[in-house]
């Protein structure tokens, strides 16, 4: 590290015992170092480096033997130790709705696929996204719009399984992953989700407000039937996204074989109809 003085070499292994008290005032002094360094690094938001300094310091002043009290020094640790966690947590967070950030998506995505084992009952990955949402902006304001999103990701997160997470796409679009889970099961969280949507009562935050969702899974089964990749199963979730956007929105669309289906009453739906209702 630049700025360090040319004493700075590093480790004392010298067990205590074996130190004259030249050198436990030597380790005293380190300890000092240290310290600075790791008030040096927090002040500049590097918690982990910080908290490796202060443990350093913790450590030497607890072998020396006229080692003042390091109840201070170690509730400063804890604290660094804390906030460094608090930093990591607050980085794969997204700062609106307070669900997994894409970065979070990725990484925990492409350990998932890795992680796949045929005894599993395979990944399930639900491209969600809001239905007409430019219209609830353009009609009640970004600030209504922020809040229906808010309430949206609370209503995907409600009921999800064990190991299941929610993560920001990005803008109005969420993706919902379901480790070691069934087709079926897949298809039925995804479309408990968007009925919670389609039923929360909306007109209590502004008067005449609906809000649906459109899903689309993509499931694929254990290790034993091949890796895809999490990039190729988010193109898979997308199509059938767009399949369910196409089919009239408010609908859940997954595949079934070679067939796309639309889950739940969306399901007797005629395509054409739907495309009339829509207006489009
Ligand atoms: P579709 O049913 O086809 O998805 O229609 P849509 O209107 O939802 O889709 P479109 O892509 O036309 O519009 C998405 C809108 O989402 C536009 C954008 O301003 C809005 N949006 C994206 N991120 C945010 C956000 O963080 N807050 C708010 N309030 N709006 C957002
Ligand atoms: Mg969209
Ligand atoms: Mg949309």
């Amino acid at each position: 590290m630049a700025g360090l003085p040319k004493s700075f070499t590093g480790w004392d292994v010298t067990p205590p015992e074996q130190r004259s008290r030249e050198d436990l005032t030597g380790g005293a002094g380190m300890a000092e170092l240290h310290e600075s360094i790791a008030r040096l690094l927090a002040s500049r938001n590097q918690w982990r480096q910080a908290y490796h300094h202060l443990r350093s310091a913790l450590d030497l002043m607890t072998s020396g033997e006229s080692a003042p009290e390091p109840e201070q020094l170690r509730h400063e640790v804890n604290r660094l130790r804390r906030a460094h966690a608090e930093a990591r947590e607050q980085s794969l967070r997204d700062s609106l709705t307070a669900c997994y950030n894409r970065r979070y998506l990725d990484q925990r995505l492409e350990q998932l696929l890795a992680e796949r084992s045929s005894a599993d009952g395979g990944l399930a990955v639900a491209l969600v996204d809001l239905d007409w949402f430019k219209r609830v902006n353009d009609t009640h304001g970004h600030l209504l719009g922020d809040r229906v999103l808010q309430r949206v990701v609370d209503l995907l997160q409600e009921a999800l399984p064990d190991g299941a997470f929610c993560a920001r796409y990005g803008g109005e679009e969420f993706v919902l992953v379901l480790p070691d889970v069934l087709p079926n099961s897949a298809v039925q969280v995804c479309e408990s989700a968007r009925q919670r949507v389609e039923q929360f009562p909306w007109s209590q935050l502004v008067p005449g407000l609906g809000v649906t969702i459109s899903i689309g899974v993509a499931h694929e089964r254990g290790a034993c039937a091949g890796r895809g990749s999490a990039e190729q199963q988010l193109i898979s979730a997308d199509a059938l996204l767009y399949a369910a956007k196409r089919a009239g929105r408010n609908a859940v669309a997954f595949r079934k074989g070679a067939e796309v289906r639309l889950a739940g009453a969306a399901a007797g739906r005629s395509r054409s109809s739907e495309r009339k209702a829509a207006g489009y």
